[in-house]
């Protein structure tokens, strides 16, 4: 038997959104595994910490039983291989997306030639979504229950809000 096709989603999800999780259903369908790893970045401020984010992570994906989550700090590819992953998935938006992945996929490329990156595009009503975006709306009072789940909602108005 081959051995099972695992994938990284890696990323910030702070916090996930219902365009990560677009992503991570159309991963799902393609590679027998797919892990979610929440990157640990002490240069970049985040709303919520590692372990809420993984939380939230395993709480939108609980009914997609090939999909783990799980958190790295470090090189990406390093934690791929660490858990043999052979491919990155990352997320294609806008055209501005374009640069910074494709970029990223060249550096990836030269440090890990066994690993792929594989991009994958979201449904069209997520094509203009981001967290930062939804943390944007959030904290100036506007609805975002199109964007995440009602639960992401309200821990969003808890941290932001303090309601
Ligand atoms: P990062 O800090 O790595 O950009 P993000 O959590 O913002 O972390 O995004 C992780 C990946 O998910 C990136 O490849 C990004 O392009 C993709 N992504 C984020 N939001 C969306 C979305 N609405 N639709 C599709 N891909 C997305």
């Amino acid at each position: 038997m081959n051995p099972p096709r695992k994938a990284v989603y890696p990323g910030s999800f702070d916090p996930p959104t219902l365009g990560h999780l677009d992503l991570i259903w159309r991963a799902a369908r393609i590679f027998d595994e797919v892990i979610v790893a929440v990157a640990k970045n002490e240069s970049k401020q985040s709303l919520f910490t590692v372990d809420e984010r993984m939380e939230m992570l395993r709480e939108i994906t609980a009914d997609l039983p090939n999909v783990v989550v799980d958190h790295f700090q470090g090189l990406t590819v390093h934690f791929a291989r660490s858990r043999g992953a052979f491919a990155l998935i990352r997320g294609l938006r806008v055209i501005s997306d374009f640069e910074f992945e494709l970029s990223m996929a060249i550096n990836n490329q030269k440090l890990a030639p066994d690993i792929e990156t594989v991009c994958l595009m979201p449904s069209d009503p997520y094509l203009f979504l981001s967290s930062r975006q939804v943390k944007e709306i959030v904290s100036f009072g506007g609805s975002v229950s199109h964007y995440v789940t009602p639960d992401i909602e309200r821990r969003l108005h808890e941290k932001l809000l303090g309601a």
